[in-house]
């Protein structure tokens, strides 16, 4: 079945504002989704609420046929401003979902090492948050979101903040690992090339109301299955 399964799915704001009128979609195993519309067309709006962070007007949300209820390790978050835990280091946030489910040390530490070497950060392990740049920032909360095995990634203009070559390069990080680890991944832009290029599926909202418009499979030049 569907990883994802939003149905009827409509959040209107105190105050009348419509974020998203009702609204379906369906997320298959493997799916590169990305969310591509103009900026208050509702796509913050509809992945905090798969997210667990916001409640839906109307509609159901489940995740693996059960409805979402507030936020879980089983939707690893990547957002635009870096959420890292500012006075951990590197290992520390990669290691904190993992040790919130109470894994013993030398266990959190076999997970986390391998992400912390997956997205290119070998011997940044004891660096705080301030010491790294944007790209690495970012780095490692792909890091941390990975490292608790997700069922999905949410992820909202999580390069936004990039310059342009930091940008491509974590485009093809993150392409490089869909395609290795088999990874379902929601992913919002408001940038037309990058939901094309990363995409397996691009679905296009518009806003005037929050609503999509069109969903379209991509053929891609990467390797694929
Ligand atoms: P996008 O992510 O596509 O830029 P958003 O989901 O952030 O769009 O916002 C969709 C619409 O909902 C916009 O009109 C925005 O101003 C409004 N909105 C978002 N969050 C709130 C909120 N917490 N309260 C009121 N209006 C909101
Ligand atoms: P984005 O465009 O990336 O969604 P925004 O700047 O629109 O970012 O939103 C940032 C935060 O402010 C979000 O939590 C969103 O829900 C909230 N927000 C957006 N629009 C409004 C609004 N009109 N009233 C209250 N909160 C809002």
């Amino acid at each position: 079945g569907d990883v994802l399964s939003i149905r009827g799915v409509a959040r209107t704001f105190a105050g009348g504002t419509v974020a998203l009128q009702a609204t379906d979609l369906a997320v298959a195993e493997n799916d590169f989704i990305t969310i591509l519309g103009p900026s208050g067309c509702g796509k913050s709006t509809l992945l905090r609420m798969v997210a667990g962070l916001d409640t839906p007007t109307s509609g159901a949300i489940e995740l693996d046929g059960r409805p979402v209820a507030g936020p879980g390790a089983d939707r690893g978050m990547v957002f635009q401003s870096y959420t890292l835990f500012p006075w951990l280091t590197v290992l520390q946030n990669v290691c904190f979902g993992l040790r919130e489910k109470g894994l013993p040390l030398q266990q959190q530490l076999d997970i986390a090492h391998p992400f912390i070497a997956r997205v290119g950060l070998k011997g940044f392990e004891h660096h705080y948050p301030k010491q790294l740049s944007g790209g690495m920032q970012q780095r490692t909360a792909l890091a941390r979101a990975l490292a608790n095995d997700p069922r999905i990634l949410l992820m909202d203009e999580p390069f936004g903040a990039l310059d342009h070559q930091t940008r491509e390069l974590m485009q093809e990080l993150l392409l490089g690992i869909w395609e290795a680890e088999r990874k379902t991944v929601l992913f919002v832009t408001h940038d037309i090339d990058e939901a094309i290029f990363m995409g397996s599926r691009v679905v296009v909202m518009s806003a005037r109301p929050g609503r999509i418009k069109c969903d379209i499979p991509v053929p891609l030049p990467h390797p694929r299955h």
